[in-house]
């Protein structure tokens, strides 16, 4: 029964927050959040919070759902933990799979788990070197990413990461390479969203050329960036690196750890936007972020190699496929499949918040207003009759919006000057009217802050 204070305390003492200022933890007491139902969180104090982020874009079907509680406790009565190593399974973790390659696209039939979205990307860039030394191809080793890109933060998945932060603080791995993302509000300059989709995705094929092919073995990308600001692309960026990469030997790696599990308004952004990737990493939304599970989805194509030509792969979690981890997913699926948490998403959810978003537009503070599924972001600028006009210190108007949005109740992310937000999908019409109030009011709150 440790009061607020005390908590704040021992946690400044002795808690080590990931992407954490630490000089401001010193300086700023911790939020405790202690509670949570539906989109709602509470802190210590009894303050309530409107979950704009679904946790860390993860937690689709809310809080507090009393359902997976009792089937992690059923597992965990049963068989607490037992490894999957050594050909060893147990049912939850079978049961998983087989939903799993249900679920996801047509060809991606088997799964390697993970406990995390990191460790699934970590995973990739094994497996694909695998595979090409497994074809006789060992040259092929360079993976290419995105700059803004975020696939995780253990040593391979940031370096295929395109966070020039996280590079600068641990070193590069050597063997990936970054392309610029589909960003054309950052963009700026005269193409229209339409021809620069097209030129972005060529600089792909630009890299392929440049680094020859043979040393190709993957492209890394994720449907829509998420941390790096929800860029979401020209609807003509895919199409065309889809035509790249069948096109060319290398195989296309679709991170789905954020857009999968209904986020873009279909279970998965590969559907959204018609994509067959060679291997997809997941997790987050996969348990709602109930407990830790992540895992890499891998198509027939990378699987008949790797199964028919291969030996032991060395490579492995003690939790893979951890009981807990996998009843909780199975429970969420069911939950998500019973309750159409995607269809609510796509056909109620998204269509009526994307509404309040396009208003949102019109803010004298907002430069671009985007949104695809449940997922979007406002950039926001000073000078609105000129959009390509930038803030001086970059960061510093998003992290103050984002601070007046917690003061207001509303819990949403601040990436360089753009407010993010990525809710529960099974908010109601009731609950985006109260969500769209706390965002108007954020908006007000900066600009009269900036005016001053
Ligand atoms: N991939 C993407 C697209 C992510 O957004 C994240 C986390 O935000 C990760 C991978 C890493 O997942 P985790 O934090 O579970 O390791």
């Amino acid at each position: 029964n440790l009061s607020t204070a005390d908590i704040q305390r021992v946690d400044a003492a002795h808690h080590l927050h990931p992407f954490t200022d630490y000089k401001a933890l010193n300086a700023e007491k911790s939020r405790v959040i202690a509670r949570g139902d539906g989109i709602w969180l509470w802190d210590t104090d009894g303050n309530r919070f409107l979950d704009g982020m679904a946790g860390l874009w993860c937690t689709q079907i809310g809080h507090g759902r009393r359902e997976i509680a009792d089937a992690v406790h059923r597992q965990m009565t049963e068989l607490e933990y037992y490894n999957t190593f050594f050909k060893t399974t147990h049912p939850a973790a079978a049961k998983l799979s087989e939903v799993l390659a249900e679920l996801t696209p047509e060809g991606l039939n088997h799964v390697f788990f993970t406990n995390s979205g990191s460790e699934a990307n970590d995973t990739v860039f094994r497996m694909v070197r695998y595979y090409w030394q497994l074809l006789g191809k060992p040259s092929k080793q360079v993976i290419i990413g995105r700059n803004y890109g975020y696939h995780g933060s253990t040593v391979a998945a940031s370096a295929l990461g395109g966070m020039a932060g996280m590079h600068a603080q641990a070193g590069m791995v050597p063997g990936v390479h970054h392309i610029t993302p589909p960003y054309w509000f950052d963009y700026g300059g005269d193409m229209s969203p339409e021809e620069f989709g097209v030129w972005a995705a060529r600089e792909l094929e630009r890299a392929i050329d440049e680094l020859g092919e043979d040393n190709v073995a993957a492209f890394i990308a994720e449907p829509i960036q998420g941390a790096g600001g929800v860029l979401i692309p020209p609807e003509t960026y895919w199409p065309e690196i889809r035509r790249i990469c069948s096109e060319r030997d290398i195989l296309l790696v679709v991170d789905e750890v954020i857009c999968g599990f209904g986020r873009t308004g279909n279970w998965f952004g590969s559907d959204t936007y018609d994509l067959k990737p060679d291997l997809m990493p997941i997790a987050k939304g996969l348990s709602s972020g109930y407990l830790p599970i992540g895992g890499v989805m891998v198509s027939d194509r990378v699987a008949e190699v790797v199964i028919e030509k291969g030996g032991e792969f060395y490579h492995g979690y003690t939790y893979s496929g951890h009981p807990a981890a996998c009843a909780a997913a199975l429970e969420n699926l069911r939950i998500m499949r019973d309750e159409k948490v995607v269809e609510h998403c796509a056909n109620e959810a998204a269509p009526y918040l994307q509404q309040k978003w396009a208003e949102f537009g019109e803010h004298p503070l907002v430069g671009e207003a985007r949104m695809k599924g449940l997922v979007g972001a406002l950039e926001l600028v000073p000078n609105k009759p000129n959009r390509a006009e930038r803030f001086d210190n970059v960061g510093q108007v998003g992290t103050m919006a984002r601070d007046f949005s917690f003061g207001n109740g509303l819990i949403m992310r601040g990436v360089r000057d753009a407010l993010i937000i990525s809710p529960p999908l099974v908010m109601t019409r009731e609950e985006i009217d109260q969500m769209a109030k706390l965002i108007g009011k954020t908006l007000d709150d900066t600009y009269a802050e900036l005016k001053k």
